[in-house]
């Protein structure tokens, strides 16, 4: 699906985006992925992508999704240049998690600068070069805590559910220009950002999915490329949920 396309993402080192990308990479894509701070990880992710993929190409930046110098320099200096970019996925997200009463500024800037603010400067970045092109699919990560809400995630949840407001409002400035903005909502997926929780508290989570299992990082990147491809070519504005049925 992907053959000599050109693809962003954020915050695809590991987890979710990691598997984004190789799904992309298995697909035919070249892919420009950011993470944090793993120099190694993300330098092997590449080796390994260009070896099994020759032909294609595969490049990490480090760039840190709140800072806005370090997004425009991922831009500058790898995006900007090339014919065309086809796709853009949002997926670099952090939790800092604590009820409401408790919950420090701290704890609600930090999620906010990477999870809302960071999409709007990635976003914004890009979007003058694809409004060029007339064409370009965006697909921001959102969550099920941005549609439902969560105890615990009032900064997240805030953070997820404008992504959501972002999307359907960013989809109606560019549906002219023939660029879709959809928003995926994965619910309990196994990655490093759940596996931290109580032993208890992930059985009262499976308890309530339909499928009695945890999402698997492929299952999200699976909907991602699916809705970033032609085969989604009437689909814009949307928030698909993948969640094994918990929401149900
Ligand atoms: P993860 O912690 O395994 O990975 C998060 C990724 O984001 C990493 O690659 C990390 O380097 C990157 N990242 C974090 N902060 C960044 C920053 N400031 N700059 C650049 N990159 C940064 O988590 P994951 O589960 O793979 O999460 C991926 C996305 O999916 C996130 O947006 C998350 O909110 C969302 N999500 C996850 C779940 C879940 O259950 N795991 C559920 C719903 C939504």
């Amino acid at each position: 699906m992907f053959k000599g396309k050109n693809v962003a993402v954020t915050g695809g080192s590991r987890g979710i985006g990691r598997a984004i990308v190789a799904e992309f990479a298995s697909q035919g894509a070249d892919v420009w992925f950011t993470y944090r701070s793993n120099d190694e990880v993300a330098r092997t992710l590449t080796r390994e992508l260009a070896e099994k993929y020759p032909g294609q190409h595969f490049t990490a930046v480090r760039c840190d999704a709140a800072n806005a110098d370090d997004v425009r320099a991922f831009f500058d200096e790898h995006l900007d240049g090339l014919e065309q970019l086809d796709v853009l996925v949002n997926n670099a997200g952090i939790t800092q998690d604590g009820l409401m009463a408790a919950m420090t500024l701290d704890q609600w800037s930090s999620v906010i600068d990477t999870n809302l603010t960071g999409v709007f400067t990635m976003t914004q970045q890009v979007l003058m070069k694809l409004m060029l092109q007339r064409s370009g699919a965006i697909v921001n990560v959102s969550s099920v805590a941005g549609v439902y809400g969560n105890a615990g995630q009032v900064n997240y949840a805030a953070a997820k559910s404008g992504l959501i407001g972002m999307t359907k409002s960013l989809s109606k400035e560019v549906v002219s220009r023939n660029i879709r903005v959809n928003a995926l909502a994965p619910g309990f997926i196994d990655t490093d950002m759940t596996s931290d929780m109580t032993e208890k508290a992930k059985k009262d989570i499976l308890g309530k999915i339909g499928m009695k299992r945890m999402g698997m990082a492929a299952d999200i990147a699976n909907a991602v490329t699916f809705l970033a491809s032609d085969r989604a070519a009437y689909i814009t504005g949307q928030t698909l949920v993948v969640d094994g049925g918990l929401v149900l």
